[in-house]
């Protein structure tokens, strides 16, 4: 029988599927995630079943993404919308590319609104770093009370998960 293997994600976590149950788990793999090959590591599910799967590292950059969106940017005392198109995305943050150059520097704000699935996300970003029309971002502070904003969140996870799945 050939081992199962599974992977470190962004977020130095793995996911796994017992192969009896069908119990997904999202372990916390930090501990592992300078592992240079493959390391054994042995699950006990709650249903009761053991197995030994190896954990490895992405051994390519994952694939971009392209999901189209609109930013919202205030340049002078105007308000701009325009097209962008996500290429990268972490619970954390994005990184996308504005449609034309603008005007804004490292520390300004922006919101920036896409799909994802069935959610429309809109968040108020921190930008990181602009090169040309690329921009590099963290979202602001999250309001853990939002309703709203924990919808969002759920969506931007959910996301990240389904697509390291679809990578295996
Ligand atoms: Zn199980």
């Amino acid at each position: 029988m050939t081992q199962k293997r599974i992977f470190i994600n962004n977020d130095n976590k793995a996911k796994f599927v017992c192969p009896s149950c069908e119990e997904t788990i999202v372990m916390d793999v930090s501990k592992y995630k300078d592992i240079n090959k493959a390391v054994a590591i042995e699950h006990f599910c709650k249903c009761g079943h053991y197995s030994k799967v190896l954990l490895e590292r992405r051994k390519f950059q994952r694939s971009q993404i392209n999901i189209p969106g609109i930013y919202t940017l205030n340049e002078g005392n105007k308000k701009i919308r325009g097209a962008m198109t996500v290429k990268d995305l972490s619970r954390a943050g994005l990184k996308f590319e504005l449609d034309v150059e603008r005007d804004i520097r490292a520390g300004d704000r922006m919101f920036a609104e896409f799909h994802l699935t069935d959610v429309i996300v809109k968040k108020e970003v921190f930008i990181r770093k602009i090169s040309g029309r690329t921009v590099g971002s963290e979202f602001c502070s999250r309001d853990t009370e939002s309703e709203t904003d924990r919808t969002y969140d759920r969506a931007i996870t959910r996301y990240i998960l389904h697509t390291e799945l679809a990578w295996l």
